[in-house]
């Protein structure tokens, strides 16, 4: 058997060739989306699905035209926290339609083509480069995603990013220079040490980090309506990077979320203020850009 070494080229694979078909493929696909904006993190639990959404609707509110990328293949929240469940995009004459919410936001996740009943399972050949194979069957699985919905023209993409501070820059040079970054943190060390490792890697990728947002800042009291501390505040860890605001924990929301309610409706407790002003600090970052 032929070692690696020895095959000359592509080993007549002609996976050049594929590999810049499938970019431009993806570039005619998105070719009407103004702007990418990637909302990531590193740490998981932080509220990136959450605040992905929401903003969409922020956004969505003043008039944007605005789609969802659900970027994390095996944890997907977007499909449930939309309503949307298991309905998978049907083909139409550019590519897989764009499935929307009731307020119109466009939602393509693993969510709507896998039941919650099910796990995604990349098969891996070698188990001591598992890790390696799995990353590169995720990336054409996103590439494949990306090249074959019909996005039409959208103002926003956000993409809703998989935990893992080296994923958080692998996806972000994968996406490239064209997609902003918006990471989130909890008011806590722990999780801002985490953002911290993203933030320093980020700095080796060609995209601009937009900043960060500080989820779950306080505590919506439903009994008093007042908003109280839910992290001892901190913090030591200057993030370097500016910060575009802060949301509340507001349970009602965490509830829409678990029942897939459409938002803001049920959110109209003091989360959804924070929400729109984080928005409206993301669009003045990037219109500054
Ligand atoms: P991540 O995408 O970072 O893993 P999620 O968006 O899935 O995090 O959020 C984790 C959990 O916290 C979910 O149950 C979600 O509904 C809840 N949650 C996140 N942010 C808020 C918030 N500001 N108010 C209420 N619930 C929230």
């Amino acid at each position: 058997m032929k070692s690696y070494f020895d095959i000359a080229g592509d080993g007549g694979s002609r996976v050049l060739e594929q590999v810049r078909a499938k970019q431009s493929r993806i570039a005619a696909a998105l070719a009407g989306v103004r702007r990418m904006v990637a909302v990531g993190s590193g740490k998981g639990g932080v509220g990136k699905s959450t605040l992905t959404l929401q903003l969409a609707h922020a956004l969505r509110e003043d008039g944007a035209s605005v789609a969802i990328l659900d970027a994390d293949l095996n944890g997907p929240s977007q499909a449930r926290m939309t309503g949307l469940g298991s309905v998978a995009p049907v083909p139409g004459p550019d590519g897989l339609v764009l499935p929307r919410t009731a307020a119109g936001i466009g939602v393509v996740s693993m969510g709507l083509f896998v039941p919650e009943s099910a796990a995604l399972d990349f098969e891996s050949v070698a188990a001591g480069d598992s890790y390696v194979w799995r990353a590169t069957k995720e990336f054409a699985v996103l590439g494949d995603l990306l090249a074959g919905v019909a996005w039409g023209p959208l103002d926003f993409l956000l993409v809703d990013l998989p935990p893992g501070a080296e994923r958080t820059v692998q996806y972000a040079e994968f996406f490239g220079a064209a997609a902003a970054l918006v990471l989130v943190t909890l008011p806590s060390d722990l999780s801002r040490g985490v953002v911290a490792r993203s933030v320093a890697g980020l700095r080796r990728a060609p995209n601009r980090v937009l900043g960060y947002v500080e989820n779950m800042k306080g505590y919506c009291c439903s009994e008093c309506g007042s908003v109280r501390p839910l992290f001892a505040e901190s913090s030591a860890i200057d993030l370097g990077i500016p910060c575009l605001g802060a949301v509340p924990f507001d349970p009602a929301l965490a509830a829409a979320c678990d029942r897939g309610e459409p938002l803001p409706a049920a959110a109209a407790g003091p989360a959804w203020p924070a929400v729109r002003s984080v928005a409206a600090a993301i669009r003045g970052a990037l219109e500054a850009s």
